[in-house]
Formats: C-alpha cells, structure tokens, sequence
C-alpha cells in the first residue's frame, strides 16, 4: 500500500533535483552542458565546476531532462496521497527562473504538471474510497509579491489588506481569503485558469511579474470516517516560488531593489525554517516572511515537505545552479 511506502521512508524532507533540457538557444549557441547524471540512478548529481572539477551533490531523486512530467508526479505521489490520511502536505519548486519551476507545477496542456495531476489524483482515491470516507475537497489561490498576500480567486479586490491569523486551536488561516469547493477535475481546471488570469492582471510583463512574485496553491481536505464518524482536516500547498537569481548589480535600485529584498527574505526565511526543522532546533522561525507563515501548519510537526530543485544544464547558468544546489543541500 501506498501508505505504508510513505511511512517506511525516512524523515519528512524530501528534495528531489530536475534538470531542464537545454532550451534552442542554448543548442544553437553551442553551449557546454555541465551536469552530468551518469551517478543520477543513485541520487546522486555531479556538477562540472571551473576547472572540470567534478562535485557530487547528493538528493532522494534526480530527473534528467528526459524523464517527464509522469515520472516526476510518480515518486511525488504518495506525498500528495497522505493528505487524504489527515497529514498536511507542502510540495515547492525552487530555483532560478527559466529552470521549469512552474513546468513542474503547473505544466502545460499537454504536459500537465503537479498542481493538475494531485488534484486529479485526489479524487481518484476518493471515490475510490467513498464506502468508508467522504472528503470535502477546496482550493484556493494566491500569490504573495512584496510581503504581500493577494487572493487570485477574488472576483473584486480586497476592500482591505489580507493577513495571516491564527485560530484559537492553533491553525493558520487568511480570514477572507475564497476558498473555491471543487467537486472534480474540471472544475479545478476553472479554478487554476482563473488564479493564473488573475496573475497576469496589472502587470506589465506577466513572466516578470511572476518570476518576482510566490505563486500558492492552497488545497484543503475535509474527511469524515462513515465508520467511526471521526472528521479531519488537512492542508495541501503547492508553491512555485519566485526565481531564486541574484540581482544583477546594476539593477539594483527602486521598486526592483525592494522585490529582490523581499525575494531575498522569503528565500532565506523558508531555507532558515527547513534548516532549523532538520536540524531539530528549538526555536523555527516561521514568522520571518509571509510565505513561511502561511506554510506554517504544513512545515514541520509531522507534516511533510518535497522540494524540487530546479536547475539549467547550461555552462551560463553555473553560478546560480551552484547556489541553488548548496541552499538545498543545506536543508537536506
Ligand atoms: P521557471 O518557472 O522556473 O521560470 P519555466 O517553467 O517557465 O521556468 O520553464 C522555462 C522554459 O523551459 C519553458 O518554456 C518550459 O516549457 C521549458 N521547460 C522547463 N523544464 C522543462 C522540461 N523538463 N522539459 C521540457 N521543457 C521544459
Ligand atoms: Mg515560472
């Protein structure tokens, strides 16, 4: 059973590591590839660094760039599934931009990603289930851009700001915020065109604006137990966070210089939190930046957490799939 799969396996932070093809580009400017997955089968990743030196990252999967969408949502599955057990559930893709973070969460129609698949899988089981359970399943969107939460389902702006409370037993909660009851696949199909229309609403260059911005799905599951009546209540998010990049120093000022400030922050907070999580410290900082805070119940505890790590095979991108593979060393 799948269920027994996930409790054999060790801890409550996966991190998986995708590497994207390298792009037409990239091909026609004939540029060098410096990941090699010879070691991949094991877990393993080596980097060719300056100098050909060859470093061994090591993680719980690596994709290449020829193992698709089906393969990725097969080993993220059982993680997903565990929600309809009551656990809360956080799946993120980090990286710099242009590595297939929103590829893997999102997708596309022909190749749908994690978002599309766990919902789909949701109901699945449920039906498959519904003699001894029924789930109540809702969705919501949202997006946080410079520490601020914006609710992409809303039909008319928030009359005011969005904040995080805590309910008196102890969950985390956006008071307002739409929480969409989806019934099935289509109708989750609504809903994400929606969140992804509503994205793209006052900015200038969608991609830009998203590769800035943390895009958050909220799936909620309420269970009740036909057989003993007992009800439970678990969270699912899945984020695609914003681009990881460093700011090229020139750009640094104005509105841009307070975005990578507070991409800086959240980036940092998260990998402070997975940090102190593995490191079993006292004290976690959830509280440090929104993101953090609105993943709160599903960090830590015995909630469970997969990464993916998403980087560029290209010699250009180097640097930032160096920095992106130590930050996610650092909370493995
Ligand atoms: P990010 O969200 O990290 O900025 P995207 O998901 O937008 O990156 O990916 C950048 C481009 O690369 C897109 O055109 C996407 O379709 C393509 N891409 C990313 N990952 C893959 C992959 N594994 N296979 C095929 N194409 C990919
Ligand atoms: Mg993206």
């Amino acid at each position: 059973e799948l269920h027994n799969q996930i409790q054999e396996t060790k801890g409550n932070i996966r991190v998986f590591c995708r590497c994207r093809p390298l792009n037409k580009e990239e091909i026609l400017a004939a540029n060098a590839t410096v990941v090699d997955f010879d070691v991949a089968k094991n877990g393993d990743l080596g980097i060719l660094t300056s100098s050909s030196i060859k470093k061994v990252f090591k993680f719980d999967r690596v994709y290449t760039p020829k193992d698709d969408q089906v393969d990725v949502f097969a080993d993220a599955s059982p993680m997903v599934i565990s929600v309809l057990d009551g656990y809360n559930v956080c799946i993120f893709a980090y990286g710099q931009t242009g590595t297939g973070k929103t590829f893997t969460m999102e997708g596309t129609v022909q190749h749908r990603g994690v978002n599309y698949r766990t919902l789909e899988q949701l109901f699945e089981i449920s039906k498959e289930r519904s003699e001894t359970f029924t789930y109540n399943i809702s969705v919501s969107v949202l997006e946080v851009y410079n520490e601020q939460i914006r609710d992409l389902l809303a039909t008319s702006p928030a009359s005011k700001k969005l904040e995080i409370k805590q309910s008196s037993e102890g969950s985390h909660h956006v008071p307002g915020i739409v929480e969409a009851k989806v019934d099935n696949i289509r109708e989750v199909w609504n809903v994400l065109q929606a969140g992804s229309n509503a994205r793209s609403v006052g900015s200038n260059n969608v991609n830009e604006h998203s590769s800035r911005s943390h895009c958050m799905l909220c799936i909620t599951v309420k269970a009740k137990n036909l057989i003993n009546g007992e009800c439970t209540k678990s969270t699912l998010w899945l984020v695609d966070l914003a681009g990881s990049e460093r700011l090229a120093k020139t750009d640094a000022q104005g509105e841009r210089l307070k975005e990578a400030q507070n991409i800086n922050r959240s980036l940092s907070a998260l990998g402070d939190v997975i940090y102190a999580l593995a490191t079993k410290s006292s004290h976690i900082p959830y509280r440090n930046s929104k993101l953090t805070h609105l993943l709160q119940d599903s960090l830590g505890g015995d909630s469970k957490t997969l990464m993916f790590v998403q980087i560029s095979p290209s010699e250009q991108d180097l640097s930032e799939t160096l920095s992106s593979l130590n930050f996610a060393t650092r909370v493995r």
